[in-house]
């Protein structure tokens, strides 16, 4: 049986608390860095009630506890926070430097899959009905947050949009800004650059999984936007693949990821703080991905999948929000 955690128990209020509690001989990463790791209230309901699932050791060794809050949000918590992180993006892009070459990922071919990816995934949002009637009427900004190496910032450049990006990683910003692109390398939550109600669309394909904040970046989405704007957003879905597969979840990458959201849970946080819910749509079929890929290896694999619907039990989901004015 889960256990249920009313309240932090004692060794998870201490600072590193959470790995003291590992067998002896592994590393004890934290003890060279800053950062914390907290046991945080509920990002979607603010509760602190927790059911823990299960333990998992991420690609630098360090031990995590998965949990599910009572509203059903599964997430990491404690949470490590935005310090306790930056050594595995810092690996990743690492990683993609050396091994892979950025070049790689602007391989013609490459780039016709993804845009072909992008197409299917907003025709079935049926985002293009939306798109002509804003492009016709001069509503033309659209914003990518997490962008990371630009790749929808260009989509939409091409398809006519006055597009920018803003991207936290610095390594993936720059190679988005050195191609030319519209990008900022920022917090999309304390960006000055955001002005509110500018934006016609804010996407997040991949990214909002990543974020420590999931709920205030959806009030700054719906601030920026302006009335009647659109909001796309794909993360993984938390149903029943995840359900079956548990800790081996393709998806369950911690701490990368911070939030497993179901679909029902994340409409539920969008029409909270004002959005109403055009389309829905899941997708992919828990094929296998790359161990420890970072963001950009990890978004082009799961739009390089073949749109699998799996009896609308896709472990991706896709949304398709408008901001109700
Ligand atoms: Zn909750």
């Amino acid at each position: 049986m889960p256990e249920v955690l009313e309240r932090p128990v004692p060794r998870q209020r201490r600072k590193r608390g959470h790995l003291e509690a590992m067998p002896e001989g592994r590393p004890r990463l934290f003890a060279e860095r800053p950062g914390q790791v907290r046991l945080i209230p509920c990002n979607a309901c603010g509760g602190m009630q927790f059911t823990r699932l299960f333990e998992k050791e991420s690609s630098l060794r360090e031990t995590f506890q998965v949990v599910r809050c009572k509203c059903g949000l599964v997430q990491v918590n404690p949470q490590p926070d935005l310090k306790a992180v930056m050594p595995y993006y810092a690996e990743s892009y690492f990683k993609k430097r050396t091994d892979r070459g950025y070049d790689n990922y602007f391989s013609e071919a490459l780039r016709d899959e993804i845009r072909r990816v992008f197409t299917l995934n907003l025709m079935d949002l049926k985002f293009f009905e939306y798109e002509a009637k804003a492009l016709e009427s001069g509503n033309n900004r659209s914003l990518d947050v997490g962008c990371a190496a630009g790749y929808f910032v260009e989509y939409m450049r091409e398809r006519s949009w006055r597009a920018q990006g803003i991207e936290l990683s610095r390594a993936a910003g720059t190679v988005a800004r050195k191609r030319g692109l519209d990008v900022t390398i920022g917090d999309f939550l304390t960006s000055a650059e955001m002005i509110p109600s500018t934006y016609d669309v804010v996407s997040f394909w991949a990214s909002i999984e990543h974020m420590h904040d999931p709920a205030r970046v959806l009030r700054r989405a719906h601030e920026i936007l302006r009335p009647g704007g659109r909001m796309l957003l794909s993360t993984c879905r938390y149903g029943i693949l995840a359900r079956i597969r548990g800790k081996a979840w393709r998806y369950m990458n911690v701490p990368e990821h911070l939030y497993f959201f179901t679909l029902r849970g994340l409409a539920k946080m969008a029409r909270k703080v004002g959005f109403r819910v055009v389309k829905t749509v899941t997708y992919g079929s828990g094929m296998t991905t790359k161990k420890d890929a970072g963001r950009v290896y990890e978004t082009i694999k799961r739009y390089a999948d073949p749109t699998v619907k799996f009896l609308n039990q896709g472990d991706m989901m896709a949304l398709h929000l408008e901001k109700m004015s």
